[in-house]
């Protein structure tokens, strides 16, 4: 499964937002884009950013939100048409099918550190829905599903040490989470309003329209 694995720094500094790709590190002072917030490269620090054109900013928007949810084109064109065939405003409920993901449901159940993370995790087999190994970061769940990471000693402790860390930052509460257990129970289904993130998304259904 591709996906992006350049320096994640980059991509907030380039998107100009602070995306949280890398966990810890985004929370505390020694985040780049707090330290450098002029777009990278050679010539970034004196580069202004320059009035951008209707067009740039919503490829730019369109490209902020498959960084933060680790998406390429493809996949993302996928979630769009879903979201377009869905009942209710598409940009809305495209946020919300991304939100489905089951690498962001263990990412916002706060038993990782990024999305990147709870994606390794998923991809290695440790992560269980309704009592079943599921090892597809881009499974959807529903209404009802219990998300629970598998009890092997070392991932238990290292998760419990990440929860320490990061629980502070909240749980949405679409998720009830039992950090003992490292279970969550999807209580009901996500809605823009839980999203959580300074996102445009009628700027992508605007691109897409063209
Ligand atoms: Fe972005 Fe996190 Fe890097 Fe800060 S530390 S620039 S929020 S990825």
């Amino acid at each position: 499964m591709a996906r992006y694995t350049g320096p994640s720094c980059r991509v907030c500094r380039r998107e100009g937002a602070k995306l949280f790709l890398k966990g810890t590190r985004c929370y505390a002072d020694k985040c780049s884009f707090n330290r450098r917030g002029y777009i990278p490269g050679q010539h970034g620090k004196g580069k202004r950013r320059f009035k951008t054109s209707n067009y740039g900013l919503q490829l730019r928007e369109k490209q902020k939100v498959k960084k933060i949810y680790g998406i390429l084109e493809k996949q993302f064109l996928r979630y769009f048409k879903l979201a377009e065939r869905s009942e209710g405003v598409t940009g809305e409920k495209l946020l919300e099918l991304l939100e489905r993901r089951l690498d962001n449901v263990v990412f916002r159940s706060c038993f990782t550190v990024s999305r990147a993370h709870a994606r390794q995790v998923t991809r290695h087999g440790y992560v269980r829905v309704n009592n079943r190994k599921v090892n597809i970061p881009s499974y959807s769940i529903k209404a009802g599903d219990v998300v629970q990471i598998k009890q092997k000693d070392k991932l238990v402790k290292n998760i419990k040490e990440t929860i320490e860390k990061i629980k502070d930052r909240g749980v949405p509460s679409w998720l009830g989470v039992d950090f003992a257990g490292l279970k969550t129970s999807v209580t009901r289904l996500p809605e823009r309003s839980d999203v959580g993130m300074d996102i445009q998304e009628q700027l992508i259904v605007e691109l897409y329209s063209k």
